[in-house]
């Protein structure tokens, strides 16, 4: 009894995360979550295609980290909201890794402040990047991942987007959204090999997190059951888990990772 037990473990801890073979397109990689699911993902052997929008220098230092773990990195600068820009980006990326295996739609912004004094350009530009962003890229990328009879489709929403915030109407709206579209389109491509899951992370030490006043971050900690914000590295291993082909029979999911932020 003991044995088995014993030779159960060891056979999961000797299966690796084998991504090898596969390519990766990330979005908003240049920083922050993105960049540490860039890495993650090329530690457990894709290839990776690292999006920004404006910071090609923090672009390039990514892929080249991807590089040097071994794996193809390609640098995509494209807009997320322009329909047109990220058709062209994406079916390009295509073309240079010969597929498209894995979606991470990462790319977010936020715009805080309270429903009164929101203006309708703070409303509409969240929703422009992590809303229409989403169905850009995913749309473009579709048809390469249908193409290659497998995938999986990892979406960034925020623990926010299930409890709300104040401050965050728009925010928290975008990120139940992005719930909703996932659900939507798990069902639509369950019988494709093509998984869709969505991650729903707590507060995370990105500039999002960093950039808040010191009494604002201490009083948040203080709501965190954990104490502690989350690294950027720990949200990189779920979705290497999630890319992964041991997670094939997870669709639809949300998965929060926010040390008990939630409970
Ligand atoms: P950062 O602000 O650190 O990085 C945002 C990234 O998105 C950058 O790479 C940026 O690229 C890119 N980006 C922004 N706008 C566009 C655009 N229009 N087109 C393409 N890329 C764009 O964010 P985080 O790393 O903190 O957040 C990443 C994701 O995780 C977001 O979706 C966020 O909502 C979510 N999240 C974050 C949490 C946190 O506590 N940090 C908690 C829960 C969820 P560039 O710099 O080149 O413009």
């Amino acid at each position: 009894m003991v044995q088995k037990e014993s030779s159960i473990s060891d056979q999961s801890v000797s299966v690796p995360l084998d991504l090898l073979g596969k390519a990766s397109l990330v979005t908003g990689a240049s920083r922050g979550i993105g960049a540490a699911i860039a890495i993650a993902l090329s530690k457990a052997g894709s290839d990776v295609a690292v999006n920004y929008a404006r910071e090609e220098l923090a672009a390039q230092e990514v892929a080249n980290t991807v590089s040097i773990i071994g794996r193809h990195a390609l640098k995509s600068k494209f807009d997320v909201t322009n329909f047109n820009e990220v058709k062209n980006a994406i079916d390009r990326i295509a073309e240079d890794f010969g597929h498209i295996d894995i979606l991470v739609n990462n790319a977010g912004i936020n715009r805080d402040r309270t429903l009164l004094k929101m203006s309708p350009q703070e409303w509409s530009e969240v929703m422009k990047v992590n809303l229409d962003g989403m169905f850009n890229v995913t749309k473009a990328v579709l048809p390469h991942m249908l193409k290659g009879g497998w995938g999986r489709i990892i979406n960034l929403s925020s623990i926010i987007g299930l409890t709300g915030n104040v401050g965050q109407s728009n925010y928290a709206a975008s990120k139940a959204g992005i719930i909703g579209f996932s659900k939507s389109i798990a069902k639509e491509l369950a019988s494709k090999q093509i998984t869709v899951n969505v991650i729903a992370p707590g507060f995370t030490t990105t500039s999002m997190v960093e950039s808040l006043p010191e009494e604002i971050k201490s009083s948040l900690i203080q709501r965190i059951p954990m104490k502690r914000f989350a690294n950027p590295q720990e949200i990189g291993d779920l979705v290497a888990y999630l890319a992964s082909p041991r997670s094939a029979y997870i669709t639809g999911e949300v998965i929060t990772i926010g040390g008990g932020l939630n409970l």
